[in-house]
């Protein structure tokens, strides 16, 4: 239930920074000596009849953990797997982590390329679900949900990141294939490239619409884009699929293209470095390269406090490992210093209304936050709109009493689930 905000009007105004001309090349980092690939799914499903240590691969051969289980990761390197273990993500998501021991002599893998000449939604899924920026193509299969209308946004969903704004201004000619590529195997011809305001004048042909949207930040973000741009609202406990739309990012779509031009899967991924002092270094790794390599290519290190993030300042995640492997959707990777790592508390709200003249979604979150800090989850989300939240983090960063809104929210969202999950299955 939506509850109106009984705050005053003015709220304050986050800007995504302007376009500022051409992006230098991607620094380019060195393959390591290991990658590590993570798929999804449990170590149970490993058959070592598929995959086992000591196994040689090739750059671009599909990593299968077993014939049934579905789940897979293009290797990004030509090695030998040397370990495969589980990897525990965040909010308790566990993943299968096939490291690969590179050789220096790459070979490429033909798996691809032999079919790569007639492309198909099928072929996609079977070799594309794992390119960089994951495009979401599962989603056009699921036979139950009709996809009319395919969204690439050409901008970044959190801020100082460049990654898609890069791909969308500097790859424009592989966007324009992955496009043309989307139309054919998905028979999707509604596509619509989404670009803020200020770029709207640097679109040519591409063979798709393009649409305009605000510079505040979260313009990006799809339930604001399916307001803006398709005047369509997305209910609350529904996604955008619900509604017949698909999200892609610009660098998915531009791998795509690639792929089906070149006959081989991209393993290249763009990451936006954004350094201590926030200026960003844009730099092309390969998926599955440990954080570490790309801070020393950068010439970054990290200091006992220091944080070091995944994703934009807004959404970003903490990890505790610069081992932690690059993968296919990491955008960004950020540096805070121990001396602005921002302050949390567990002041009580003094109830200033700022978090609600901010929220996107006009939500209460003034009253939301009381009963998020006392775990009371379900009334949170039945009287409080918790699920209209669109995880955009701007309460949290503008909260004066420093409350981690935005994180009860992620937990509280995360238990909720973890019950209904429970009770699903003793059904
Ligand atoms: S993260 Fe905060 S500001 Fe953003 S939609 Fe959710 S409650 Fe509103
Ligand atoms: S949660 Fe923070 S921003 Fe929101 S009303 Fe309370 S003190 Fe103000």
């Amino acid at each position: 239930m939506m509850k109106k905000p009984f705050f005053g009007l003015s709220k304050p105004r986050v800007i995504y920074p302007p376009s500022q001309g051409a992006f230098p090349i991607p620094k380019s980092i060195p393959t390591p000596g290991r990658v590590t690939l993570l798929i999804d799914g449990a170590l149970s499903f490993v058959d070592k009849d598929v995959l086992k240590k000591g196994d040689a691969v090739k750059t671009g051969q599909k990593v299968l953990l077993s014939k049934e289980s579905g789940g897979y990761a293009i290797s990004s390197v030509t090695g030998t797997v040397s370990d495969i273990s589980v990897f525990e993500g965040d909010f308790g998501k566990i993943y299968v982590a096939v490291s690969i021991d590179s050789a220096k002599a790459e070979q490429l893998d033909d798996q691809f390329t032999a079919v790569a000449a007639e492309p198909s939604l099928q072929t996609a899924l079977d070799f594309l679900q794992t390119a960089p920026g994951k495009p979401p193509l599962s989603m056009l299969s699921n036979l139950e949900k009709t996809i009319e209308t395919l969204v690439i946004y050409a901008e970044d969903k959190d801020l100082l990141i460049t990654t898609n704004r890069y791909i969308a201004t500097s790859r424009f000619s592989s966007l324009t294939k992955g496009i043309d590529m989307l139309k054919k195997i998905s028979g999707i011809d509604d596509i619509i490239v989404v670009t803020p305001r200020d770029r709207i004048q640097s679109y040519g042909e591409i063979g798709a619409k393009v649409r305009a949207v605000d510079t505040a930040y979260p313009a990006a973000n799809p339930q604001n884009i399916m307001n803006q741009v398709l005047g369509k609202a997305v209910p609350v406990g529904k996604a955008p699929e619900d509604l017949g739309v698909v999200f892609f990012s610009a660098e998915s779509v531009a791998a795509l293209g690639d792929a089906f031009e070149t006959g081989r899967v991209p393993v290249n991924k763009i990451i936006t470095v954004i350094h201590k002092d926030g200026s960003q270094t844009l730099v092309e790794a390969r998926i599955g390269t440990p954080i570490r390599n790309v801070l020393a290519a950068c010439g970054e290190t990290l200091s006992d406090m220091d944080r070091l993030i995944v994703g934009g300042p807004m959404t970003g995640n903490a990890i505790y490992s610069e081992e932690h492997p690059v993968q296919p959707d990491t955008d960004a990777v950020m540096l805070q210093d121990k001396a602005d790592v921002p302050f949390v508390s567990d002041y009580p709200c003094i109830n200033c209304g700022e978090c609600v003249r901010v929220c996107p979604a006009k939500m209460p979150v003034n009253m939301l936050v009381r009963f998020l800090e006392a775990g009371v989850y379900q009334t949170a989300a039945d009287e409080y709109d918790l699920y209209s939240c669109i995880e955009c983090g701007l309460c949290s960063y503008v909260c004066v009493a420093k409350i981690p809104i935005f994180q009860y929210i992620r937990l509280a969202k995360f238990a909720l689930s973890q019950v209904q999950t429970a009770e699903e299955q003793n059904d």
